[in-house]
C-alpha cells in the first residue's frame, strides 16, 4: 500500500482538529481550525494511526497498485517500464509508461484524459444524430459524484472517467443526458425516451445503472 498524500486545510468553521480520508484523491484531508498549530494537528494524526491503517485497508486498491486499469471495460496491464522514454502509450500488450515508477499515477492519469478527449466526442456525436437532440456544448470534466448532468442551455458535461467503463455504460449515460434535452425531468417521457436510445433498451438501462452502482467508487477513486 502506498501511503497517500495529506492535505493540509484550514477552516473557519473547525472547532476541533478533523481527518478524514477522501477515497477519491486517495488522500488523507486533515482539517484545522484557525489557531491550531501543525504541531498539533501532526500528533493528531499519529495519535490516530489505527484509524488511519483501517480507513486505507478499505480503500480500493489504486490501478498502480493493482497494475491494471480498465479502458472500454477492457482490463488493460500498466507494462513494467523497460525504457524511460518519456512516453506513456497504450500497445496491445498494455499501457507503457515511459517515466520512472514514482511519476507512474500521473502520466497514467494524464494519458487516460487524454484518451478519453479522443474516444468520448465520437460517441457522444454519433448518439446525438441517432437521437436528433442538438446539444450546444460537451465538456468532459473530473467531478465526484456525477457521471453527467446536462443544463438548461443544453449545454452536456461527462465524466471523463467514464472511459474506463464498457462502452453500453457509456452510451446509456450519454443518453439519459442527451434525452434531457427534451425532458428537463426524470418522468415517464424521459425514459420512455432514455429507453428507446439505450443499447439493450430498458433492461439496458437497468443493467447500466446497477453497473455504475457497483463500479462506481471504484472508477472514481482508483486514479
Ligand atoms: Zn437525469
Amino acid at each position: 500500500m502506498l501511503t497517500p498524500p495529506i492535505i493540509w486545510r484550514v477552516s473557519s468553521r473547525a472547532r476541533r482538529i478533523i481527518l478524514r480520508l477522501d477515497a477519491r484523491k486517495r488522500a488523507i484531508i486533515i482539517t484545522m481550525p484557525p489557531h491550531a498549530k501543525k504541531e498539533d494537528g501532526i500528533h493528531f494524526l499519529q495519535s490516530q494511526s489505527q484509524w488511519l491503517i483501517q480507513a486505507l485497508g478499505e480503500l480500493p486498491p489504486s490501478a498502480i497498485e493493482q497494475g491494471a486499469i480498465p479502458i472500454e471495460g477492457d482490463t488493460t496491464p500498466i507494462l513494467p517500464t523497460t525504457t524511460l522514454d518519456g512516453r506513456t502509450r497504450l500497445t496491445k500488450d498494455g499501457i507503457h509508461i515511459g517515466h520512472p515508477q514514482s511519476e507512474h499515477p500521473v502520466y497514467l492519469l494524464s494519458f487516460l484524459k487524454k484518451y478519453a478527449q479522443k474516444q468520448l466526442p465520437p460517441i457522444f456525436q454519433q448518439q446525438s444524430t441517432y437521437m436528433n437532440a442538438q446539444p450546444t456544448k460537451l465538456s468532459l470534466r473530473d467531478v465526484k459524484s456525477r457521471w453527467g448532468s446536462c443544463s438548461r442551455k443544453g449545454h452536456i458535461m461527462l465524466n471523463w472517467r467514464l472511459i474506463m467503463a464498457p462502452r453500453p455504460i457509456a452510451t446509456y449515460v450519454i443518453t439519459h443526458e442527451l434525452a434531457h434535452l427534451s425532458h428537463f425531468n426524470h418522468g415517464p417521457s424521459f425514459w420512455n425516451l432514455v429507453d428507446q436510445y439505450t443499447p439493450g433498451g430498458k433492461i439496458g438501462r437497468k443493467e447500466a445503472e446497477k453497473w455504475l452502482t457497483q463500479n462506481g467508487i471504484r472508477l472514481l477513486s482508483m486514479i
